[in-house]
């Protein structure tokens, strides 16, 4: 093509701009939409050529320049757009500090309309997870397919991978015309064979585009022409024709409901305290109803400051800072959110997971959750199923492998404020990171919360878990006892209240007899119910530390991950674990409920150190051996490590 394209007609003129008017082409500039996109294809479908011709055809702003311009922008104070770089760069910086790898390249490019981000990821199959990185911030995917080969498994699983990652806007590229001599009974073959495939995994709409990246066929239309002369027949739009005018429902900047996380509390001085934030959603004026989330507190904003002053408005997008008509608590990591419809909190969902590291996925293991600000513990719960990204059936999982997708139940250590996947991408996506590595080694979509009381936000109260210890004079603690059966541990825990009780402290006993017996008799002694059982007395137990007790428990708890569990459920230092630490031949010559007997027998399935693991705590606060120890002298030794807690 030897026409000059309208793209590259205005890269003169803006090239013109900036030499004469600054101001003014930055204005121009800032006003223009950006729109993300991915490329989707395999190794030879002509993705470089394609994303070539596409910087090529237009004008292509390198990356010393985009710092540049993103200095005179905040130079100028343009609010919104500066956003946008910085994001880019941002992100980038903030993966690579955190360990995480990321195998995307990220593209930027302006025409005279719009701005634009591509992430161009490799095509190999085993590249799903840099195809979700790339996707996860994409408005709009075009699916690459060579003229010649038609609609190819890869093309299918990345269609399925966009569409399950929300993305709303598809192209069918049909690359390489100029190969099939620009035949138009190939060209919809093809559209006709991926609309099927998009009807039945539920694509709503595409629209298809033949071109030729290498000779540059419909990526950009001639001066005063419609499409490429070599296909009359076709009569849509050029490619970069449609990226430029396609219309991204902008969800952040819809009249949508407001939400904010708190990023720091500015307070310069006792007069003012103010919450800072990038708004991701919705708007606010001064006078609107707020609530933090999760505390469900309420209140109204009383101001909205920038650094160029105070606002009447603030939208999606921009950083300001909000002061609040009354004094709430407020805090890095909360949410203030407009107050009818505010985002729930919860600790337990299903999702999907893409997994993306070499080690399978561990259910039952804790991993870091990551969701935009907010950092807790996660456990996966073996998959219900996991997704064939070929035939898209379900399959049986026990676990994901690199590259699997599968849907799971998750459990959080705290709560966190989030919203489906569906609704919100920002509070409805996470990453899950190893805590050993610190590599990213998952991807997630919330559906929902499992939780019933989904709805219901902690209502604030008034008497806290500080002033029902400070009622009991003492610091509440749990003392978790671990160790084999017969090894000790309701024998020593009941010395060890018997002892606190005389002390006039308030305790109470948890034992494996009284909760099987009540709460947890549903329960078997399966791994999986098992750590249910757990589960459960750690949710019991901390109810009790907030209401003040210092609570015994005497489990096997033979898991370490259990344990870690229950550990991370209550404050810091108030958690002490116990180590009755007893070898398996003394346990067992004990015998005293004649478990052993049984378990050698064969009678008794899954007994704890016989064919079943015990293990051992690598760092227990405190480990009594009752073969050295008697057991008043164990609960002695017990109580004269806690009480300088008191
Ligand atoms: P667990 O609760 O760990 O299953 P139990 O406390 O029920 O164990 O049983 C431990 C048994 O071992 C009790 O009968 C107890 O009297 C006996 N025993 C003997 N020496 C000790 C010791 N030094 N510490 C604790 N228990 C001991």
């Amino acid at each position: 093509m030897t026409d000059q394209t309208p793209a590259q007609n205005s890269s003169f003129q803006t090239e013109a701009l900036i030499a004469e008017d600054i101001d003014a082409y930055l204005d121009q500039h800032q006003h223009k939409s950006l729109l993300r996109f991915i490329t989707c294809g395999s190794v030879d479908d002509g993705k470089s050529t394609l994303i070539g011709r596409l910087l090529y055809d237009s004008k292509m702003i390198f990356e010393d320049q985009l710092s540049a311009l993103e200095s005179d922008s905040q130079k100028h104070g343009t609010q919104g757009e500066e956003i946008d770089f910085a994001l880019l760069v941002d992100g980038l910086a903030a993966e690579r500090e955190q360990g995480i790898t990321i195998d995307v390249a990220y593209r930027f490019f302006t025409t005279e309309k719009r701005k634009f981000i591509v992430a161009d990821t490799p095509g190999h199959e085993q590249y799903t997870r840099n195809m979700v990185t790339g996707a996860s911030t994409a408005d709009l995917a075009v699916i690459l397919v060579d003229a010649r080969k038609g609609i190819l498994e890869q093309t299918k699983r990345h269609s399925f991978l966009v569409h399950l990652l929300g993305i709303k806007h598809l192209v069918l590229a049909v690359n390489k015309m100029d190969l099939v001599d620009y035949d138009q009974a190939t060209f919809d073959r093809i559209v006709g064979e991926y609309t099927a495939f998009a009807n039945e995994i539920g694509i709503e709409s595409f629209i298809a585009i033949p071109i030729s990246g290498f000779k540059g066929d419909n990526i950009t239309a001639p001066v005063g022409g419609a499409a490429s002369s070599n296909t009359p027949w076709y009569d849509g739009p050029a490619l970069i024709d449609h990226l430029e005018t396609v219309e991204i429902a902008n969800f952040a900047a819809q009249a949508r409901t407001f939400r904010m996380p708190v990023q720091w509390v500015n307070r310069p001085n006792l007069d003012f305290r103010g919450f800072a934030g990038l708004i991701t959603d919705g708007s606010i004026k001064p006078g609107d109803a707020v609530r933090i989330v999760p505390t469900g507190k309420t209140s109204t904003v009383k101001s909205i400051s920038t650094f160029d002053g105070d606002l009447d408005e603030a939208v999606a997008g921009q950083s300001v800072t909000l002061t609040l008509a009354d004094e709430v608590d407020c805090s890095r990591g909360d949410m203030i959110a407009v107050a009818d419809d505010p985002p729930e909190a919860s600790d337990q969902f299903e999702t999907t997971i893409v997994w993306m590291s070499d080690e399978a996925l561990k259910p039952g293991r804790a991993y870091w959750l990551k969701l935009g600000p907010q950092m807790v513990s996660a456990t996966v719960a073996e998959p219900k199923y996991e997704i064939c990204v070929n035939s898209f059936e379900h399959l049986a999982a026990k676990t994901l492998q690199l590259n699997g997708i599968g849907v799971a139940e998750l459990r959080t250590d705290k709560p966190i404020i989030f919203e489906p996947y569906t609704k919100s991408r920002q509070l409805g996506g996470f990453i899950l990171i190893d805590k050993f590595t610190n590599a990213t080694v998952g991807a997630g979509l919330i559906h929902f919360s499992l939780r019933r009381a989904q709805n219901v936000h902690w209502q604030p109260t008034t008497i806290t878990r500080d002033d029902h210890a400070l009622l009991k004079n003492q610091k509440p603690l749990v003392l978790w006892f671990t160790g084999l059966s017969g090894s000790g541990k309701s024998t020593i825990a009941n010395a060890v209240e018997q002892r606190l009780n005389l002390m006039n402290r308030h305790t109470f006993l948890l034992d494996g007899d009284n909760v099987r017996h009540g709460l947890n008799k549903d329960l078997g002694f399966t791994e999986n119910d098992r750590i249910e059982n757990i589960r459960r007395v750690g949710e019991v137990a901390k109810l009790m530390t907030d209401a003040g007790l210092i609570v015994l428990t005497a489990f096997i708890s033979p898991f370490r991950v259990e344990r870690q569990l229950v550990r991370g459920m209550v404050p810091d230092g108030e958690f002490i674990e116990v180590f009755v630490d007893t070898p398996l031949d003394v346990a067992e010559q004990r015998d005293v409920k004649g478990l052993y007997k049984k378990a050698r027998s064969g009678e008794l399935k899954n007994f704890t150190g016989i064919d079943s693991p015990y293990e051992e705590p690598e760092n227990a606060e405190i480990r009594v051996n009752t073969v050295e120890m008697t057991v008043e002298e164990a609960a002695d030794h017990i109580i004269a490590q806690i009480m300088p807690l008191k």
